[in-house]
């Protein structure tokens, strides 16, 4: 707004100035009088010095020509224009072909110059020379406000108008975030205390659940300005402009402080260097470097928080997620059923709702969906009603809705039909039971059907109740019987087994391959490793060297193998024993999707 008015503001006072440039430059208004008029002022030396254009003369009149003038005038006209008359020294007259002319003026010795240019040009001229000093200073102008073209900068500078109570079902998220908002609303008070606040925060989370927006309200919330861009705008900037022009943007930013940058999907940016093609390969590098180098040079205290979003965090180099880059990450979820509660509740504000429209069954029906999936879905809904006319939306358009967008989705396969959701239940319940029957295990924190990431279904929280820097033989087991919880209830209960429990064996696996190629705790092969040089920190492309024999490798894999089948068997058997349990929680976490820790305490107590 207040723009607005400077803007309104800066154009008049450039058209005013216009003008004024334009008169100055053609000078003080002429007079236009006869030729004749002219011959006699001549005569009477009235006339001090003229410059001859092809087709007009100009000239200026001396005191006494002024006053002949109106003399001569005087008897058709009245006093009023006689007084005008007098105010100009300059004349204009149409040139009369008159070969002497010079010889008089020589004559008279009146100063006299000739001129090529034609009228015209000079009045274009007067307009033109003003005008182009405006728009280049205008230019200049514009580019310190921060507009300028979408090319020759990137960077959208906005304020948001979205602010938390747009956003739903982000609880946790919103909460991580207070912390920024506050420093970026008092960024001094943060400052006298010495307080160490994050450079960059990382929203991870699939697409359309919320990223953009959570960063869009976080500027609302702090009510700062917002800078945002995209990672392959970002890429191709620098390739455009090169590393200057990106350092100038940050600094840009950084006058602007407090503020947020805001990179959306960072991955383009991100990617770990070598792992792109070869082609563009040394650019890209290039710009994550320089990206790299901006964030290192940011002083945080200044007031600049740099947000980035992604769906693809493993793809992001490790240098981007050091300690002062992106090292505080915040997980930007599916939501849940109320939070899908909420999100319908938001998007559906400015729908008219038939009385029978229920968001609590939408957001039941809609297991998996994202927030931009059930913006989708009201919308839909909407305009199926307004297609048939309808005074307001009612349920049935929210059902076709839903049907609609899940269409869509069924090819992507991210919406979880009610079977699929009945076996991740088991499964994940499976892991909790198992792992609630065996005191050596880790507990349970949370358990969710809600698919999380890319990969996995629904998961399952286990907390160490401590650090533990050993770990004893039967706890290794006790947590591989855990792994294989899922799979075990999955069995149990429909007699076949699915793919959620990928994961799980490859766990069990790796830990029980530990136990016997590492750690010695095997029977049959004795307290011996197989393994040398085994890297201080778990590096996941590392394989150990093996160092023997093909004979000792077939025992590593029977015993490998006795180890996961003994746990599976102690799983299975725990879950058979304590079928009604199994089944009570299912049930109650197919109906609320996510349970915490207390409230399945509460369920496995009711049984016993
Ligand atoms: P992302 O950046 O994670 O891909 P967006 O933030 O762009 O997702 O979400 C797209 C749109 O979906 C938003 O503009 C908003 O209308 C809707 N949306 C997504 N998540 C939510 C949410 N948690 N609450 C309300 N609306 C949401
Ligand atoms: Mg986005
Ligand atoms: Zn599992």
């Amino acid at each position: 707004m207040k723009k607005k008015i400077t803007f309104i503001l800066c154009f008049i006072a450039a058209v005013i100035a216009v003008i004024l440039a334009h008169n100055y430059i053609t000078g003080r208004p002429s007079q236009s009088i006869s030729y004749s008029e002219f011959k006699k002022l001549l005569k009477k030396k009235n006339v001090e010095r003229v410059i001859v254009y092809k087709e007009r003369i100009e000239g200026e009149l001396t005191c006494d020509g002024i006053k002949s003038l109106s003399m001569m005038r005087g008897i058709q006209t009245d006093h009023k224009s006689i007084g005008k008359i007098q105010k100009k020294h300059t004349f204009t007259t149409n040139r009369v072909e008159d070969p002497r002319l010079v010889e008089e003026l020589d004559r008279l010795g009146v100063h006299y110059q000739s001129r090529t240019g034609h009228a015209w040009v000079m009045t274009v001229a007067s307009w033109i020379a003003p005008a182009s000093i405006l728009i280049v200073a205008g230019f200049i102008f514009f580019r310190k406000m921060g507009y300028g073209s979408a090319r020759s900068s990137p960077f959208v500078e906005k304020k948001s108008d979205v602010t938390f109570p747009d956003v739903a079902g982000l609880a946790v998220a919103e909460e991580e975030l207070k912390e920024v908002i506050e420093f970026l609303r008092s960024p001094s008070r943060f400052q006298n205390l010495g307080a160490r606040i994050p450079k960059g925060v990382l929203l991870v989370g699939p697409p359309g659940s919320g990223k953009t927006l959570l960063a869009q309200a976080v500027a609302g919330e702090a009510d700062v300005p917002f800078f945002s861009i995209t990672g392959s705008a970002f890429v191709e900037m620098f390739a455009g402009v090169g590393a200057a022009r990106v350092r100038n943007l940050f600094a840009g930013a950084e006058k602007k402080a407090p503020c947020i940058i805001f990179i959306d999907e960072i991955d383009a940016v991100g990617k770990a260097r070598g792992s792109s093609g070869i082609s563009g390969a040394e650019e890209h590098e290039q710009t994550l470097t320089q990206l790299l180098t901006e964030m290192d040079g940011f002083n945080p205290q200044k007031g600049v928080i740099i947000l980035a979003a992604t769906n693809r965090p493993e793809i992001l180099d490790q240098a981007l997620l050091r300690p002062g880059r992106f090292d505080r990450h915040i997980v930007v979820d599916r939501p849940d059923l109320s939070g899908r509660e909420q999100i319908f509740g938001i998007h559906a504000r400015n729908v008219r709702l038939a009385r029978d429209v229920d968001l609590k069954k939408l957001a039941a029906s809609t297991p998996g969906m994202v927030g931009a999936e059930i913006a989708n879905v009201v919308n839909e809904a909407a305009l199926l009603a307004a297609r048939r006319k309808k005074e307001a939306v009612e349920m049935s358009e929210f059902e076709e809705g839903i049907e609609r967008v899940a269409t869509g989705l069924e090819k992507t396969n991210k919406l979880i039909n009610a079977r699929e959701k009945e076996i991740v239940a088991y499964h994940e319940t499976g892991h909790a039971v198992v792992s609630l029957s065996l005191p050596q295990a880790d507990p349970v924190h949370k358990i969710s059907i809600i698919p999380r990431g890319i990969s996995a279904l629904g998961y399952t929280v286990h907390l160490p109740t401590e650090d533990r820097y050993l770990l004893t033989k039967s706890e290794l087991s006790d947590k591989i019987a855990v792994l294989l919880g899922g799979r075990a209830s999955e069995e149990i209960i429909f007699g076949e087994v699915s793919t959620a429990s990928q994961r799980d064996l490859e766990e069990a696996t790796e830990i029980a391959r530990s136990m016997v190629q590492t750690y010695g705790m095997s029977d049959k092969l004795g307290p011996l490793t197989f393994e040398k040089g085994r890297p201080l920190f778990l590096d996941t492309k590392y394989s150990p060297l093996k160092e023997y024999s093909e004979h000792t490798a077939r025992q590593v894999d029977e015993e490998v193998h006795k180890i996961i089948t003994e746990a599976y068997q102690r799983a299975r058997g725990i879950l058979i024993q304590r079928r009604p349990d199994l089944d009570r929680v299912a049930r109650v976490l197919m109906e609320k999707e996510v349970l915490e820790r207390s409230e399945l305490g509460e369920l496995l107590a009711k049984a016993s």
